[in-house]
């Protein structure tokens, strides 16, 4: 049993479509589950009609709309689908424009009706995939995935409920087991009172791996737009190269200090299915991939196989004499107003928070503690080693950290699982640091 998942790039184009059709036609060949994301950037474009919205101005928030019709009706027609897909289309088009026009008129946008919202974008495009799979020969269908991902009602960042999604999917799981191809949407839910949730930006990742948990998968793959999980961002280091095997606690130790490819909340499944995880590359199939499973592919005694990093962290400082208790509440409001948390240490000689905004609540949170006489530090990032080699020799780490003495480090955070070693430096430093530090401790 299989899960492919395809993200907002691999069906952002007629030419990615085509492509996921050749690669679903591949890799399915007995049935399976297809899960897609929204056409790259209409999530984003659905937020900001209804940040518009919220605050009165409906012009602008059906330009928005008549942006998403268009190119949802441009690729159709350039796939010889619109006059199949539109009749199933044209009612989320017009469901879509109702709810702004309500936000509109209320100058008010609930994370309930923001879901709503939401919920248009992977709804057209899994209609998109499974007629396409279908017009190819495929015996593909599309399948409402609120019908079997339960969640709870937390809005804009729903918890899975495990159970109701495994017993809600049994038909599923039958269906594709006598060979069908089932096309459902990523990124959503529905709350115990059947109104749509969402599982946070990102999420359709995670929505295949509960998928593959609940169905018995044994393996999940996620087509995206890289090759596989790299030793680290291409962006900074041009000779990054790919992982073709890791173990979990390594990706998540990844994900959990900022590399992007995979969503942090998607290896919770595969830790406890043990299913294999795929990450590889819609736009060139024959390129490598990563496969991640419980266990470490065998690895040198502080081998090194990757680094990663995340800017834009603060750290909040509460000096030795305060009581705990300031520096709790602290952390929760700031969680609460939507900031990542990468640190909360206490010791005999201060605490110290470590986050990263990343909501303009968040933002406006922190900018209030720093005038309320709060210690904050802003523009610092967070550096990690990553590997399995860790576990065995640690101190190799802290070696090739006083290699690169003269940068100024801030502070050292050593996580549970011992593969990764993380510190802290000023984010400018980062784009001469990371080169430097993979060459190091990788190589070219
Ligand atoms: N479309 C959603 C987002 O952009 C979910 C996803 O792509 O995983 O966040
Ligand atoms: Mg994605």
């Amino acid at each position: 049993m299989r899960v492919l998942k395809f993200g907002g790039t691999s069906v952002g184009t007629p030419e990615a479509l085509r492509r996921a059709v050749e690669i679903v036609r591949t890799e399915l060949p007995a049935g399976g589950l297809v899960v897609v994301s929204a056409l790259s950037g209409t999530t984003d474009t659905i937020l900001e009609a209804v940040a518009v919205a919220a605050k009165g101005d409906t012009a602008a928030a059906r330009d928005r709309h008549a942006i998403i019709r268009r190119r949802h009706l441009a690729v159709a027609l350039e796939l010889g689908l619109l006059e199949q897909v539109q009749p199933l289309w044209e009612p989320l088009f017009e469901r879509l424009a109702g709810i702004l026009e309500g936000m509109g008129l209320l100058w008010e946008a609930s994370a309930r009706a923001r879901d709503g919202a939401l919920a248009i974008g992977e709804t057209l495009s899994a209609h998109l995939v499974a007629l396409l799979l279908a017009k190819e020969g495929l015996p593909a269908r599309f399948q409402e995935v609120r019908e079997v991902m339960r969640t709870d009602a937390r809005h804009g960042r729903a918890l899975p409920d495990l159970v109701a999604i495994r017993s809600a999917s049994e038909g599923w799981r039958k269906d594709i087991l006598g060979g069908s191809i089932l096309v459902t949407q990523g990124f959503l839910g529905s709350a115990p009172d059947g109104a749509t949730t969402t599982l946070g930006r990102g999420g359709s990742d995670t929505s295949a791996t509960l998928l593959g948990e609940a169905l018995g998968a044994d393996e999940v793959q996620i087509w995206t737009d890289v090759d596989g999980v790299l030793s680290a961002d291409p962006s900074l280091v041009t000779n990054a190269r790919p992982i073709p095997a890791m173990s979990l606690r390594e990706a998540s130790a990844l994900s959990a200090f900022g590399a992007k490819v995979l969503h942090a909340d998607s290896l919770a499944p595969l830790a406890r299915a043990g299913f294999r995880l795929i990450v590889a590359n819609t736009h060139r199939p024959a390129a490598s991939r990563t496969e991640i499973n419980l266990q470490a592919p065998p690895r040198r005694p502080g081998e090194i196989t990757s680094v990663a990093y995340k800017e834009g962290l603060a750290c909040l400082r509460i000096p030795p004499s305060r009581d705990i208790e300031p520096l709790f509440h602290v952390a929760l409001k700031l969680q609460e107003a939507g900031a990542a948390r990468y640190g909360l240490l206490s010791t005999p000689d201060g605490s110290l928070l470590l986050v990263r905004p990343e909501t303009p609540d968040a933002e406006a949170l922190l900018k209030e503690l720093t005038t309320s006489g709060f210690d904050v530090q802003r523009g610092l990032a967070v550096v990690a080693l990553v590997g399995e080699g860790l576990r065995e020799a640690p101190g190799r780490a802290l070696a090739l950290l006083s290699s690169i003495q003269e940068e100024p480090i801030t502070g050292i955070l050593a996580g549970d699982t011992g593969v990764s070693l993380a510190f802290l430096v000023p984010e400018s430093r980062l784009s001469s640091l990371i080169p430097r530090l993979h060459e190091h401790c990788i190589g070219n």
